[in-house]
């Protein structure tokens, strides 16, 4: 109880009960930004995919800089006019939408004109030996320069196999032998090709490059699947918990980024060190990269691609229902406040889940306990006299401005 305001479940500790995505993701972008919060104070220095501290909280340009504000619809809450960080690594809520988009593009623009040239998919899986001490920069460096060794040596095989481009994504479970990254590349070429004669010369290619940039690897260093573009899609589902990652094989690869941070989140330490671990060897590293491929086929480009939201099981009936939403907003400064990325509770989970009521009332109720609670948090934190000081002007800094 804070206030007049109760907080049913959402602690930060609530995660395992309360396990609705659409909470999860914003518990870890809390998590997220508490962790690279922490990394910039002992370090003194941001790491690429900070600005997730920003994401849905600061407003984004030439939106109004005073309001925070909420839409709620059919689809749920969620901010609008906030700035969106758009990291595909750090930022839980940005990486699940690219995800959706890059699936969406996949099944509405790729297959069909896959499927309309008369062409094939196969995909290619690629990864090396590691270990959990090895230094995992390093580690990520080598799988890189690998794949773009692997790729210059085969460009003539690829050509004789009329390959017209690649889509590669990079996961990186983290497991017991350390970052398990491994690229999936959907290759599309000609139909009728003699796959295992191709399968057998990419396989020794890969092996060679490996060993060419000092790393090493056995049989399970490179696999084929010819035919793959539903397998691929299944990956890309995995890859962000859109189908189940509970299976046996699936939890000895480890745990993805997004698992990692529910369990920091819950106080495991282990699990919040390996998170800014694979966070450093990721900086500057695409997840998705479709090269070409779009220009090739004449179709859109992944990343202006529209996500088909709809769902193909609403009916007739609900589609002629035409959709409200309604509109809630209050100041920014007490929107900080509340989501602060050293606040005890998840703040932005918690307003955005008493937003889906479409109580606007309640809203601001939950924003002002949280506001309070944020307060007595930085009060009884503050040790030093400046820092006290500190403490009491942010305080009233709010409460002055709002006699109401
Ligand atoms: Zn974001």
């Amino acid at each position: 109880m804070f206030g007049n305001v109760q907080f049913r479940k959402c602690q930060m500790t609530d995660i395992k009960k309360n396990s609705k995505p659409r909470n999860r993701e914003y518990i870890r972008v809390a998590t997220a930004s508490k962790l690279l919060a922490g990394y910039f104070h002992a370090n003194g220095k941001n790491l690429k995919g900070s600005s997730v501290v920003g994401c849905g909280r600061w407003k984004a340009y030439g939106k109004n800089p005073n309001l925070a504000e909420i839409v709620v619809d059919e689809s749920g809450a969620r901010m609008h006019g906030h700035f969106r960080c758009g990291s595909v690594w750090t930022c839980d809520h940005c990486a699940r939408a690219r995800v959706a988009q890059t699936r969406s593009w996949i099944r509405g623009a790729l297959i069909p004109a896959i499927e309309s040239r008369g062409l094939n998919a196969s995909m290619l899986t690629f990864t090396m030996a590691h270990t959990y001490g090895e230094c995992w920069i390093e580690f990520m460096k080598k799988l890189h320069l690998a794949y773009k060794l692997f790729d210059k040596r085969m460009s003539r095989i690829f050509e004789k196999i009329g390959v017209l481009g690649k889509l590669k994504t990079l996961e990186v479970p983290v497991g017991k032998n350390g970052i398990h990254g491994h690229f999936h590349s959907l290759l599309i070429h000609a139909a009728g090709i003699d796959i295992s004669a191709f399968e057998e010369i990419a396989r020794a290619a890969w092996h060679r490059a490996v060993i060419a940039v000092g790393g090493n690897c056995n049989e399970h260093g490179f696999d084929l699947k010819s035919n793959a573009v539903a397998d691929y899609l299944a990956k890309q589902e995995i890859s962000h918990e859109m189908a189940s990652h509970g299976t046996k094989s699936a939890k000895s690869k480890g745990l993805l980024l997004g698992q990692l941070l529910d369990k920091a989140a819950l106080g495991d330490s282990k699990a919040s060190a390996e998170w800014i671990r694979a966070i450093e060897a990721l900086q500057g590293r695409a997840r998705f990269h479709a090269g070409d491929i779009a220009k090739k086929l004449a179709i859109p480009n992944c990343t202006e691609w529209e996500v088909e939201e709809k769902n193909d099981n609403v009916s007739d009936e609900v589609n002629t229902v035409i959709p409200q939403s309604t509109e809630i907003s209050y100041s920014i400064d007490k929107h900080l406040k509340a989501t602060a990325s050293d606040h005890p509770r998840p703040g932005l989970a918690l307003i955005l889940r008493t937003a889906r009521s479409g109580c606007p009332k309640r809203v601001l109720a939950v924003v002002d306990a949280l506001c309070d609670e944020y307060d007595a948090y930085k009060w009884k934190s503050a040790v030093t006299p400046s820092q006290r000081l500190e403490a009491r002007m942010f305080m009233e800094r709010g409460k002055d401005l709002n006699f109401g």
